[in-house]
């Protein structure tokens, strides 16, 4: 991989299709910004129809391309794996890419790239075990089968805040089975997947296998979702983009998987250890400056211990260092773009007007004013409830709301009061207790005592307005294939 840190300064990048960077079809370039600064750092190609079209063709070729039709399973397998050691290889540079690209911190960029080859590995070694079944049939001297082949092109559009991470989870299972993909990631942070397509040439994909348009969703992502030729969209992004991404694909009648926005319920009971979920709901809210989809922004928390809870939260959320996200001891960087910081700003404000209390945080910090980057105080919100905007819509930053409640039936019923259902966590000793509320709870992934712990090997995914569809696990084998029946008269 010849790209570096070094080398994307002040560069111009292309679009990667049919095995090369080439230039937008209409010369335009757009740049990427620097959340540390506000300022540009390189520039990337503005992908449009004419790009987009170029690579569905690409793709579709590809995927007829005996090169890989007819490459066994097993060699699949290996190529995955070629891929996955390159990873390994070049991690520290991918890392540090996406760190300058959206800001967040280089030890969670470095913790993600390094897991990134397992993911590969495994679903490498899935390649060769998608079966299908034999099936009864009512009469004698048939053979009534079902197999399992690949769709066609996906389409995949992803986010900017774990760009390589996410796309891993879908990218590496549609390798496996054997479909080729067009990728548009987001115009926010372009780098990191332009890098992984070299590492995907020096693995020897075949041409066309893996293609990239990027550029904006207006742009490039409208045409890509908008095309004929396209057998399935995965989308991870907001919920509002996610609705427009459907409706253009039930033009066509193609089927999505979505992995949306949530406002995830994180609840804590009063026979646990105070610290103990207290550093639970710090990190489950404020990493990646509250920047996760999982983020656990409303906290529900047992009446008796709400005032001590509040106290140690606030103390806790004081100590929180704000620092260029390059450096180790830094816990919190800037926000990813520009308008998300007026975003958070903005929920904060319209939160007090509704009634709430700031009880820590709610401004920009002395970062802000050194460097003009996009940094905002972690913030707590007390004497909040549900029907405030800011507990209602995902804010995508470092903000929570915390609540008292005083029965499970509470409880519950607060914790499902939200149109997205993601994720949710628990912290109590009682495990009876827990294991009512991940029955009763409205979401994909339930923590108990723990929040964004992940395992690729378990399918994840969303329930209500956070999606459809599931990311990880044996389960995606079968949502990125499909069945065709068999029936031989012999
Ligand atoms: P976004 O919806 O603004 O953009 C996501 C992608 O969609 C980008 O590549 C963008 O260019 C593209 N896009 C925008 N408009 C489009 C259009 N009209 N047609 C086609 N493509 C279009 O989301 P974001 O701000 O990049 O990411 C943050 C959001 O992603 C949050 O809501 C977060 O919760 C969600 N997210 C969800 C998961 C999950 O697994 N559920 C993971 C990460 C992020």
């Amino acid at each position: 991989m010849k790209t570096t840190l070094q080398s994307l300064e002040g560069s111009r990048q292309n679009l990667f299709i049919d095995g090369q960077f080439v230039a937008p079809k209409n010369g335009k370039y757009i740049p990427s910004y620097d959340p540390t600064t506000g300022k540009p750092w390189y520039e990337f190609a503005q992908g449009d129809q004419d790009d987009v079209e170029a690579a569905v063709k690409a793709a579709n070729q590809a995927f007829r391309n005996p090169a890989w039709r007819r490459m066994t399973q097993t060699d699949r397998g290996r190529l995955l794996r070629r891929l996955s050691q390159l990873i390994a290889d070049h991690a520290d540079s991918l890392a540090e890419i996406e760190t300058r690209d959206n800001g967040k911190l280089i030890k969670e960029m470095r913790a993600q790239m390094a897991a990134l080859p397992d993911t590969y590995d495994y679903f490498a070694g899935m390649a060769d075990k998608l079966q299908g079944e034999t099936i009864p049939v009512n009469k004698l001297d048939m053979l009534n089968y079902n197999t399992r082949e690949p769709l066609g092109v996906v389409g995949m559009i992803t986010p900017w805040n774990s760009p390589l991470m996410l796309l891993t989870g879908t990218l590496a299972p549609c390798l496996a089975i054997g479909n080729t993909v067009v990728i548009k990631p987001s115009e926010h942070a372009t780098a990191s997947t332009l890098a992984l397509a070299e590492l995907i040439v020096e693995a020897g994909f075949p041409a066309g296998v893996v293609n990239v348009v990027t550029g904006t969703g207006a742009s490039a992502g409208e045409a890509l979702t908008r095309h004929s030729d396209i057998a399935k969209y995965v989308f991870t992004g907001s919920t509002d983009t996610g609705r427009r991404i459907a409706g253009n694909a039930a033009q066509n009648l193609v089927p999505c998987s979505m992995e949306l926005g949530g406002k995830s319920p994180h609840v804590v009971f009063a026979d646990v250890e105070i610290e103990n979920a207290v550093n639970g709901i710090v990190s489950g809210v404020f990493a990646a400056a509250g920047q996760t989809c999982v983020a656990g922004s409303r906290c529900f928390v047992e009446a008796s211990v709400y005032d001590r809870f509040v106290e140690a939260l606030v103390e806790r959320t004081r100590h929180i260092q704000i620092g260029h996200p390059m450096n180790a001891e830094t816990d919190i960087g800037p926000l990813a773009l520009a308008d998300q910081l007026s975003k958070v700003e903005h929920y904060v404000s319209s939160g007090v007007s509704e009634g709430a209390t700031v009880a820590v945080g709610g401004k920009r910090p002395w970062a802000h004013e050194q460097s003009g980057g996009w940094y905002f105080e972690p913030t707590v919100m007390t004497d909040a409830s549900n029907n405030m905007a800011f507990m209602r819509d995902e804010i995508f930053g470092p903000v929570v709301g915390v609540m008292p409640f005083r029965s499970e039936e509470e409880m519950i019923t607060l914790a499902n009061d939200t149109r997205y259902g993601l994720a949710s966590g628990i912290w109590t000793q009682n495990i009876d207790r827990a294991l009512r509320f991940a029955n009763q709870v409205d979401a994909g992934t339930v923590w108990i005592n723990t929040y964004r712990s992940s395992s690729f090997m378990s399918a994840n995914g969303g329930f209500k307005q956070s999606g459809y569809g599931r990311r990880g696990g044996f389960e995606v084998m079968r949502e990125f294939s499909r069945l065709k029946n068999i029936i031989i008269d012999y």
